[in-house]
């Protein structure tokens, strides 16, 4: 049976067999000594006549935990009080010199050669480590929200274009040569519908898609959030219940870190932009501090912003409104009879989470009226196709809309601010690189005539210089 290295410690005197990686090779002569890793950590092995390994070679090893003698005690590896004396050693799998050092934080390798490489970038502790902690963040999730009465529901991939303000990546639909799928920039309209359906508190850890261009905060096409949605609540009730989530998040699983100050200050949207010129003030109280996390919120936003944000979607282009947020968030009550006579001072029931100068989320009450709604769209610009494409909307909000609002945050921003990664590349495990194209597989590709014929579809214009 199969020892981890870190069990290894409770054996001491016993044989055991253990899988890994050849991390480093000391050879002595007859003697060689080398350390073997596993997921659970490294532990040195020593053996003589050994057969000849490459380091990062898979290999089992039979030996027995042996106490190393005081003097030669390594401090700095967790197993250091005993290494093992090997008996046999197979090598499973034999590894080539790989294409960089994985012992480094990798920071100044070329990033395409490291996503590549993935795997093996993967190898990386930090890596490792971010992507094992990420997994216990999201397990942390589901478990506190569902012991809350929350249902956790997928919604479709293939779907309809989500109103979020980004270009949509769309998916040829082979049984309706000429039409398109969208990919969702969220599941927006599928939660609100299942607040109507009556579920009352919905999340999802979600896959979002959105065709816009690459920045540190943001990788090109795709990212996580945790998508969630409650009826019968208040806003209050929304940034209590996110404000004791993470903190709870951070006292569990980055215990190492403090949050800056508590409760959360709450911004309003004017003020941020008075005191710090931006929306996401970064609120540390000291930016060397790499264990400070300072949690926020901005609140009242203005509903919409003065200019259309992206011509390609919202409104026909000549509207002057569109929403800050997206076009389900509710006016603030107060300042609904404004709609009609000066609509740029009206206040959105929305709110951003900030973390360190990042937005980590984002999230409104929803208009839960047909006739309010109907008025956005019509504020917007929307065209009469434009709104029929909501026409589904509109329909469900005619049979008994429960009062209702959520947020969505991010998990790869929140991961990124939380593990001070200068990118949020580097807390997924297989990003794309700046062009779109996906670590190690390379997409996208070519498709073959065979398969566009089946489409319906012919390309326009392909680049000469690169072959299907
Ligand atoms: N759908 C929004 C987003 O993805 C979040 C929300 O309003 O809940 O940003």
């Amino acid at each position: 049976m199969r020892t981890l290295v870190k069990e290894t410690l409770t054996k001491i005197g016993q044989n055991v067999n253990l899988n890994g990686w050849v991390d480093s090779i000391r050879d002595h002569g007859k003697i060689t000594f080398l350390d073997l890793r596993d997921r659970s950590g490294k532990i040195q092995c020593v053996g003589k006549d050994l057969p000849k390994v490459t380091a990062e070679s898979v290999v089992e090893i039979v030996g027995t935990v042996a106490k190393r003698p005081e003097k030669l005690i390594n401090p700095r590896l967790p197993t250091g009080t005993v290494e093992i004396q090997i008996e046999k050693m197979t090598v499973m799998s034999s590894s080539k010199e790989l294409p960089f050092p994985i012992d480094t934080d990798g920071y100044n390798i070329d990033e395409d050669v490291r996503l590549k490489y993935r795997y093996l970038d993967i190898r990386r502790p930090r890596m490792a480590q971010n992507l094992r902690l990420r997994s216990k963040v999201t397990t942390f999730i589901r478990n506190y929200l569902t012991d809350r009465d929350f249902a956790e529901i997928e919604t479709p991939m293939l779907t309809k274009t989500t109103p979020e303000g980004a270009r949509d990546f769309l998916v040829p639909a082979r049984l309706h040569p000429g039409k398109f799928y969208a990919l969702p920039q969220s599941p927006q309209q599928y939660k609100q519908l299942l607040m109507v359906a009556g579920l009352e508190r919905y999340f999802q850890i979600v896959r979002c898609f959105r065709d816009e261009s690459q920045r540190a905060d943001r990788a090109y096409g795709e990212f996580t959030q945790l998508d969630l949605e409650i009826s019968f609540v208040t806003q209050n009730d929304i940034l209590e219940l996110i404000e004791d989530l993470f903190t709870k998040i951070v006292k569990e699983i980055f215990p190492e870190k403090h949050i800056s100050q508590s409760p959360w200050p709450r911004i309003p949207h004017k003020e941020a932009i008075q005191k710090y010129g931006v929306d996401k003030p970064d609120l540390r109280k000291d930016k060397n501090d790499p264990n400070e996390l300072a949690f926020g919120w901005t609140i009242d936003f203005p509903l919409f912003t003065g200019q259309t944000k992206e011509d390609f979607f919202y409104g026909s282009g000549k509207a002057k409104f569109a929403p800050s947020h997206h076009m389900f968030t509710a006016p603030h009550p107060d300042d609904i009879p404004l709609l009609d006579t000066d609509p740029t001072k009206v206040r959105g029931l929305q709110y951003d989470l900030i973390l360190n100068g990042f937005e980590v989320g984002g999230g409104s009450i929803r208009i839960h009226q047909k006739n309010v709604q109907e008025k956005i769209f019509d504020l917007i610009g929307f065209t009469a196709e434009q709104k029929t494409q909501f026409e589904h909307m509109l329909t469900a909000f005619t049979y008994g809309v429960p009062p209702h609002g959520g947020i969505a945050p991010g998990i790869d921003r929140f991961m990124m601010a939380v593990r001070g990664e200068p990118t949020i590349r580097e807390v997924m495990a297989f990003p794309a690189n700046a062009h779109g194209s996906t670590a190690v597989v390379d997409a996208p590709s070519f498709a073959n005539e065979k398969q566009l014929a089946e489409l319906g579809i012919s390309i326009r214009h392909r680049p000469k210089t690169k072959t299907g």
